[in-house]
């Protein structure tokens, strides 16, 4: 094979269709009435940018943010978002006091965080939701901590440190039987915390999965990830068969042509690049319209094989978008590398610029 032409500066990019967001979230939010879109921008808005998405969700109608930390949250008040925001996941170096000023709602599963947040000294009283573990053994109090969470924070909440605003938890979404024993679970952990003297403004349970198929986990918001960005939360269904819109794109352009029986295409991306180097037997790429099989996935560059058309240094190959035009979605490029979709998306390294469109 000869080298027949190469460029100096490779650009992946990843294009954020904002419209595609908007259309998921208004769907979404359709979908669910009189439940409200809690919209779940963590994780960089799975990779999409945090404040470009924020604004867009909140245009299409989701009426507060789920940030998963407070800087993320206070990124978002810098930018000027007034929402209700919940951030849930504090660590020792957490600044408490940045967060319960910044108006920041937090979301409460342990004696640990209520203390430090009566350490902390804010200047107003703290929004807390209380959140239990229905079964998923993930970051809530179990069914043995929660009374001791409850009288701890109604403590607090009359000597007026914290104003206790909600009751939450997560569902593992691994069958609807298991969410179904997770959703009793959430009502009798309901039911005992008023008994014991709690009142709850808000309650809320269900991320993409039982938002869309269990009107009874709604509550009275559905925190939506996945699904805003255009994917399903189930594997037997795609996101466009729920009426959504993949709302990212990945590019990256050919750097060099190699010709010899056929035409080796190699692309500036790689794995660096957040690019799968499981599966490549099977994955395909979109390139001048026409899928070209994968040959190798190294760090900065990827080769694929053109067969005999016609591909130029310059042009653009798309590795997946929301699949109207032939190309993969990151939920078929997911099922390739044996992973799914999410791991795509928040997967596009930070060093790949994101670029709006609409
Ligand atoms: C990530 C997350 C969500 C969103 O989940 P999806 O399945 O992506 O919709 C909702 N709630 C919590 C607590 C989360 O961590």
């Amino acid at each position: 094979m000869t080298i027949v032409d190469a460029v100096a500066e490779p650009l992946p990019r990843a294009v954020i269709d904002l419209a595609a967001v908007r259309h998921n979230v208004a769907h979404l939010t359709r979908l669910i009435a009189p439940a409200q879109t809690m919209l779940a921008v963590k994780a960089d808005a799975y990779g999409h940018g945090l404040l470009p998405v924020a604004e867009a969700g909140l245009e299409a109608g989701a009426t507060s943010l789920a940030v998963l930390e407070i800087p993320a949250g206070l990124v978002l008040r810098r930018a000027g978002i007034t929402v209700p925001l919940l951030a849930w996941l504090h660590g020792q170096d957490t600044d408490w006091r940045a967060g319960i000023e910044a108006d920041i709602e937090l979301g409460v599963s342990a004696h640990w965080q209520l203390e430090a947040i009566a350490a902390a000294g804010a200047d107003r009283p703290a929004i807390v939701h209380l959140k239990v573990d229905t079964g998923l053994s993930r970051n809530g109090a179990t069914r043995e901590e929660w009374p001791g969470l409850i009288r701890a924070a109604l403590e607090l909440q009359e000597r007026g440190v914290i104003r206790i605003r909600a009751a939450w938890s997560h569902l593992a979404d691994a069958s609807i039987a298991d969410d179904e024993a997770a959703l009793a679970e959430f009502r009798s952990a309901v039911v005992q915390a008023e008994r014991l003297g709690a009142s709850f403004r808000v309650l809320h349970l269900a991320a993409s999965s039982a938002g869309i198929r269990m009107p009874e986990a709604r509550f009275d918001f559905v925190r939506f990830g996945i699904a805003a960005y255009g994917f399903s939360p189930f594997d037997d269904s795609t996101g466009g068969e729920l009426g959504l819109i993949p709302a990212m794109r990945l590019e990256a352009p050919v750097t060099e042509i190699h010709v010899g029986g056929t035409t080796h295409a190699r692309l500036g991306i790689g794995y660096a690049d957040g690019v799968p180097t499981l599966g490549i037997a099977k994955t395909s790429i979109q390139l001048n319209g026409r899928r070209c099989p994968v040959i190798e996935v190294a760090a900065d560059s990827m080769l694929v094989d053109a067969g005999a058309h016609r591909v130029e240094v310059g042009d653009t190959a798309i590795l997946f978008g929301s699949g109207t035009d032939g190309e993969p979605t990151a939920e078929t490029y997911a099922d390739w590398a044996e992973t799914i979709a999410d791991e795509m998306i928040t997967g596009v390294a930070a060093r790949v610029p994101r670029v709006y469109i609409n």
